[in-house]
């Protein structure tokens, strides 16, 4: 006949659990809680010491794999999908132990597997959007020449035509293609902090000169408030040129150059605000709605793809933006309220603060 597990031993148990980082608790043949750490109970609320672990953990599938267990004296995992608050998933360890003498435990360890499950459905949903953006303008592309080599073949008018769309497409794929190469150089090197003293405001007034024509084009007034001395951060420059490229750019596209805009200026300010550079690109037009904000920076999301795309719009600007602050050490803010135009500003740290 097994004793049961002694006091002493459980607090060894226990002991033993909580200097353990991973969820675990263990069961008694009764099914009753013997030990918990607190990584468990912080994922098990509901569950309680000394009662039945179908109380704290409600999954037919670990309760039936924990039966198996019993029986048969083999480990098992099984994957516990929690539903309610947030969607999470676990995978559940549970195995023999004890015995010889005393009362037969079973190990419950609980590995959560949310995060990871996330990181794969980005990459799948990453490259799924990535060939959408591509097969359109390369579909478009094929079919005019299938139209220049068939039907169109002597039309002068056709060909300069049609030449002319589809040296637009393949830009957009070019676009697209140096963005998302961009993109995924910038993520290689996240963990490394750029460390070059660079003066922000040189970078403002090299982007402002480069998109000045885009802005007269659109007869966009772009104002700028610069200190006349450096403002100088650490960082990368074609990196921070990058920043303050797209920040701008979008500014006078969505923002300044809509045609119900009344106020057609794009304000650009760089300040320093304690040990922090910030550079905030303001502008009047039709702005975002709130739901909209938070999801900005994700790669292809756009308020308006048709908008985005007519505009040469990649989806990936604001994207390429916070990884590159990321990588700073920085921070982008987002303000913006419908018909009450955009406020984006980065506040990146001083290159004195570096350390
Ligand atoms: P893209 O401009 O290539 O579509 P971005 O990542 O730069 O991609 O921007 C994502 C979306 O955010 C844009 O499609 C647009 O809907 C919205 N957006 C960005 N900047 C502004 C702005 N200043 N005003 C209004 N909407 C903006």
């Amino acid at each position: 006949m097994d004793t049961p597990i002694r006091q002493r031993d459980r607090s060894l148990i226990r002991g033993l659990l909580e200097a353990l980082p991973a969820a675990i608790l263990i069961i008694g043949e009764d099914d009753r809680v013997v030990a918990a750490n607190a990584a468990a109970l912080a994922l098990l609320p509901s569950l309680r010491m000394d009662e039945l672990l179908a109380r704290g953990l409600r999954s037919p599938d670990v309760l039936d794999s924990v039966s198996r267990v019993r029986a048969s004296g083999r480990s098992e995992r099984v994957i516990w999908l929690e539903k309610v608050p947030v969607e999470r998933s676990f995978e559940v360890s549970i195995a023999p132990f004890g015995g010889d003498g005393f009362e037969p435990l079973l190990i419950l360890s609980l590995h959560d597997l949310t995060e990871a499950r996330r990181l794969e459905r980005m990459r799948v949903d990453f490259v799924a959007n990535a060939s959408h953006e591509l097969r359109t303008p390369l579909a478009s592309v094929l079919g005019f020449v299938e139209t220049l080599q068939g039907p169109a073949r002597d039309d002068a008018i056709a060909r300069t035509k049609f030449l002319a769309i589809m040296r637009e497409q393949a830009q957009r794929m070019s676009r697209l293609v140096d963005d998302l190469l961009s993109l995924s150089r910038i993520e290689q090197h996240l963990h490394v902090r750029p460390s070059t003293p660079v003066d922000l405001v040189g970078i403002l007034r090299h982007i402002v000169d480069t998109l000045s024509p885009m802005a007269d084009d659109r007869r966009v007034k772009l104002s700028i408030a610069a200190p006349n001395s450096p403002v100088v951060v650490a960082g990368d420059r074609d990196e921070l040129l990058r920043v303050a490229e797209n920040l701008i750019e979008n500014a006078i596209k969505y923002g300044a150059a809509d045609a119900a805009t009344q106020n057609r200026t794009v304000d650009i300010a760089i300040t320093v605000q304690g040990l922090q550079a910030v550079l905030s690109v303001r502008d009047y037009g039709a702005g975002i709605a709130h739901e909209h904000l938070p999801r900005l920076t994700e790669r292809f999301y756009r308020v308006d793809a048709g908008e985005s795309r007519a505009k040469g719009g990649t989806g990936l600007g604001l994207a390429i933006v916070k990884h590159i602050i990321a990588r700073h050490r920085g921070r982008l803010t987002i303000e913006s309220k419908l018909g009450e135009g955009a406020n984006f500003s980065v506040f990146l740290p001083l290159f004195e603060a570096r350390a």
